[in-house]
């Protein structure tokens, strides 16, 4: 039976609960500190994640630690907020209640008025079967994996040369997705190659392996225009990544991946390390609401809201960020901080009884993505930057941007390591790391499988009483001195 978090709030004050700790969450939240309401947030994951660094984690620059801060650590001085862990599996907007679910717990939790924040995840176009042999790279967990794997490639490739064998597949990286992660992912593979372990394999060199970069589009990073798509490619390809463009990927499996062009060419390559970073899925969140009001769902699942970010018939209920379809605004992290805190002023404004603050109106601050150490691609507004100080503002504005000023001072200090040495020091990974994922999967109910439920835990409190009588019996023995003293058993009396 569901649980209702109602029981533990007795305020009597506005209750808002915020879905998801990713920006639009965060950012909501925290906007909503001195207003008079009660704040819970509810996401999937205890930490708040700066998706934009994940590549880092994935090659072994920055640890997990430093782009995913414990979101109740980051709340702790926040008194109207509480933080609450779960999986939301339900919005009932006609009871205003959320439910969540935490390894077979359910909770619901009422609500006044609702921000859902809970993003997007990896979207493979109806290929979902790729994802066993291309992992993405949306979470913490993908990250780990994919720096399992990256560098678990040279590892079995140091092995093969060893044994004699070709290593050519083991040396190939394949990205899939020409956009600022498949950019900076591939541009930070070949940099790996090339300078970071350039003197760590003695069967293998590095520098042989081969990284490719691949996206049916007829330019990279698309949203930045053509002159700057063009200086990119022309960039990847000075340090050694292979572009490939207008080629339509068709299959992936164990030891490589198809791709077919428009004048119906087809081409394999072996590849054993392969990154999906080509497309994104909007929250399901986002049908459950469109079944409710009857909000238009586009072809990567987001949700049409209102142009103040409300839901049709439900002016309680405000969606951001990666999960709304508006105005053409794009997946960024700005469009889900100004999203959050335009519907936390909003909610505050209305039990402050001022007006409305009209339409929501997106700020454009620019776009930027690294291609290499001290080359980066940026726009702002209509003017255009490539090189060193392009990477420089880069570096400053994500600095700016990550959360807590423990995690921005080692940063730092890894950025130094990294880019002004030839080090990386977060490359630590573990067979778990790498296989978790597929072995999670094959259980028909997911982690839930591996942990017991309340129920269960009743039945262990029985074995609870027979664990204490045996102990009790144990320390009487140990006291009495009655351990390895034999007594003779009086014989039986025999008349
Ligand atoms: C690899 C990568 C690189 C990127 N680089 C950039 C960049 O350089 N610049 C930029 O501006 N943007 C970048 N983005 C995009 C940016 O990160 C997103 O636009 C932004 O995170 C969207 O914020 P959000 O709050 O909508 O979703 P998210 O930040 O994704 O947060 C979603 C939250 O919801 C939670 N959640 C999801 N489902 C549920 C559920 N059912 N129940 C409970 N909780 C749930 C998640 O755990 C998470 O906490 C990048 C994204 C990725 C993946």
């Amino acid at each position: 039976m569901a649980a209702s978090a109602a029981e533990g709030n007795s305020s009597g004050r506005h209750q808002v609960v915020v879905i998801g700790s990713g920006f639009g969450g965060l950012f909501g939240t925290k906007e909503l500190k001195d207003a008079d309401v009660d704040v819970t947030m509810i996401a999937k994951t205890s930490h708040h994640l700066f998706q934009p660094l994940l590549y880092q984690v994935a090659t072994g620059i920055l640890s997990e630690g430093e782009i995913a801060p414990p979101t109740r650590e980051v709340l702790s001085g926040q008194k109207n907020a509480t933080v609450l862990m779960g999986e939301v599996t339900a919005i009932d907007l006609e009871r205003k209640v959320v439910v969540s679910e935490l390894l077979n717990r359910t909770l619901e939790t009422p609500y006044d008025s609702l921000i859902v924040a809970a993003g997007a995840g990896q979207s493979y176009f109806g290929n979902d079967h790729f994802a066993e042999f291309a992992p993405g790279m949306k979470s913490v967990d993908d990250a780990l994996e994919l720096r399992g794997r990256i560098f678990g490639a040279f590892e079995l490739a140091e092995i093969a040369a060893a044994r004699g064998e070709d290593t050519e597949a083991l040396l190939t990286f394949v990205v899939v997705g020409a956009g600022p992660t498949g950019v900076e992912l591939a541009g930070q593979i070949a940099e790996l190659a090339r300078r970071t372990l350039k003197k760590d394999f003695k069967n293998i060199s590095s520098r042989q392996a081969r990284v490719v970069l691949v996206d049916a589009a007829p330019q990279v990073l698309p949203p930045f225009g053509e002159r700057l798509g063009t200086k990119a490619k022309k960039a990847l390809e000075e340090i050694g990544v292979e572009v490939i463009l207008g080629a339509m990927v068709t299959h992936v499996d164990q030891t490589g991946i198809e791709m077919k062009f428009k004048d119906g060419r087809a081409q394999r390559i072996e590849s054993s390390a392969k990154i999906w970073a080509a497309g994104v899925q909007a929250s399901p969140l986002g049908r459950t609401l469109s079944e409710q009001t009857g909000a238009g769902l586009d072809r990567a699942g987001r949700i049409a809201v209102n142009p103040d970010l409300t839901l049709p018939g439900h002016p309680e209920v405000f969606v951001v960020g990666d999960m709304i379809s508006l105005d053409h605004l794009p997946g960024v992290a700005q469009v889900a901080i100004q999203g959050a805190k335009y519907a936390a002023k909003e909610i505050g404004n209305r039990l402050d009884g001022k007006p409305s603050q009209g339409p929501f109106k997106y700020w454009d601050k620019g776009s930027m993505a690294i291609i290499s150490r001290f080359n980066a691609v940026m726009m702002v507004g209509r003017i255009r930057m490539t090189g060193l100080l392009a990477w420089l503002s880069w570096l400053v504005l994500h600095l700016v941007y990550i959360t807590g000023f423990k995690n921005r001072f080692t940063a730092v200090v890894h950025w130094f390591i990294s880019f002004l040495g030839r080090d990386s020091s977060e490359r630590t990974s573990t067979m778990q790391q790498v296989f978790g994922r597929a072995a999670i999967q094959r259980l028909e109910g997911g982690v839930a499988d591996l942990v017991a439920t309340p129920e269960e835990l009743a039945a262990a409190e029985e074995r609870r009483a027979e664990l204490e009588a045996t102990a009790a019996e144990e320390a009487r023995l140990t006291d009495q001195r009655q351990r390895g003293v034999h007594h003779e058993e009086p014989e039986a009396a025999t008349s």
